[in-house]
């Protein structure tokens, strides 16, 4: 049986995309260099499995940098060695902090830009041609119209969106280079992922102090911080707070197997994908549902509006929707609930 590569499969989106994967019973091998997660996260995915036969067998965890070719050529190595040659990529690693893409530009365009070329190189070397990658909502333009469409304006506003463009563009240029057309190629763009898997076992472990409301929000319900800073409560919404289309983590996770087995099993292509609900939700609303779920109180103030920020991103999702088998199940309250247990069950993270 060949197996799936997930790069940054350690991290927070990238362990719950393992417990996908390895629900349906593929092989997979996670890279990771855990220069923002625990080798701990791949622990909890096999105890998710501990009911299932053999499921332990069916993960490699392979430690080292995407930028690092001859460690990249040794996975695909290993990995043949093994019996099971990497058939399919799923591209998570990379650097994700819009905040510090702008102090520190030049890290970012080294990880995911330069780190995804080293991935490419390797692919196409081993003959490997299928890959979902994470994009992300980030590369869309300010002020534009709701729900966004993925014809929508392409003009990020942060080094970090730019970052995610290149990738898309180095992804359509290889398939159009590509006489003889074995390429097959799905750019997922994220919009805002929260929650945890329902059992509190996996979930999002931020290092420093979060930038993104969720994790700061269970920071305030836990006891690590005073109060939430509501970003701006002038904003042209509903409340004058602002609105994200949030989606159940392992929503999004689930959507990255449906990919990979829509690309499997369809002629080479290049598709690109917003993958949220399609449901908006404002600061307000969130920090009321979080409160009533989890029979809690979440003190806040209103804060300045945040730089850079935009009053409302909700995607439009009919073609992922259409395209995959896949649509997204859980309600505000499954994430509000299942990402508070995470927080309860793991104060300090893994
Ligand atoms: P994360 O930081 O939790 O996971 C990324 C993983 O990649 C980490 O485990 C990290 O150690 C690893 N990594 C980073 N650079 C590496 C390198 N050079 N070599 C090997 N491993 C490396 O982030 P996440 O939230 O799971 O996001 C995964 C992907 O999705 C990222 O590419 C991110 O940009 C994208 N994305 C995330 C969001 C979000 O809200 N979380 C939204 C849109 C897009
Ligand atoms: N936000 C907030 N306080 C915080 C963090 C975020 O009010 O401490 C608001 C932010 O202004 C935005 C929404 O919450 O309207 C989602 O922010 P997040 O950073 O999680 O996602 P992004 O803005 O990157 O979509």
């Amino acid at each position: 049986m060949r197996s799936i590569l997930l790069t940054g499969g350690n991290g927070y989106i990238g362990t719950h995309t393992c417990v996908s994967f390895l629900k349906k019973n593929y092989k997979i091998i996670v890279l990771d260099s855990n220069v923002n997660s625990s080798p701990i996260s791949l622990k909890r995915v096999k105890e998710i499995f501990k009911l299932r036969k053999n499921s332990q067998e069916n993960i490699i965890f392979e430690k080292g940098d995407i930028r690092n070719e001859i460690f990249l050529r040794n996975v695909f190595i290993n990995a043949i060695k093994r019996n099971s040659p990497i058939k399919a990529v799923v591209h998570f690693a990379g650097l994700k902090s819009v905040k510090d893409s702008v102090i520190d530009p030049l890290s970012y365009w080294d990880s995911n830009l330069f780190g995804a070329l080293c991935l490419l190189k390797v692919m196409n070397k081993y003959k490997c041609k299928t890959i979902v990658f994470s994009s992300s909502a980030a590369i869309y333009g300010k002020n534009i119209k709701n729900p966004i469409e993925e014809i929508s304006l392409i003009k990020p506003i942060s080094p970090y969106g730019d970052t995610k463009v290149a990738v898309e563009k180095i992804l359509e240029n290889l398939f159009l280079s590509d006489t003889k057309h074995e390429w097959r190629i799905a750019n997922l763009r994220y919009f805002n992922p929260i929650g945890a898997h329902h059992t509190g076992l996996i979930g999002e472990n931020p290092y420093d102090v979060p930038s993104n409301i969720f994790p700061y929000i269970c920071g305030v319900a836990i006891g690590k911080y005073k109060k939430l800073n509501i970003f701006g409560n002038d904003w042209p919404t509903k409340d004058g707070t602002g609105v994200r289309d949030y989606i159940h983590v392992m929503d999004l996770a689930d959507s990255h197997l449906s990919a990979m087995e829509f690309l499997l099993n369809n002629e080479p292509q290049i598709i690109n994908l917003n993958i949220g609900t399609g449901i908006g939700t404002s600061v307000l609303e969130l920090v009321k549902i979080f409160e009533k779920v989890n029979n809690c109180i979440i003190p806040f103030d209103f804060y300045d509006r945040r730089l850079g920020d935009v009053a409302q991103l909700i995607a439009n999702n009919k073609n992922a929707i259409y395209k995959l088998n896949w649509k997204p199940k859980k309600s505000l309250e499954d994430m509000c609930r299942d990402g508070w247990k995470w927080k309860k069950l793991n104060p300090n993270g893994y």
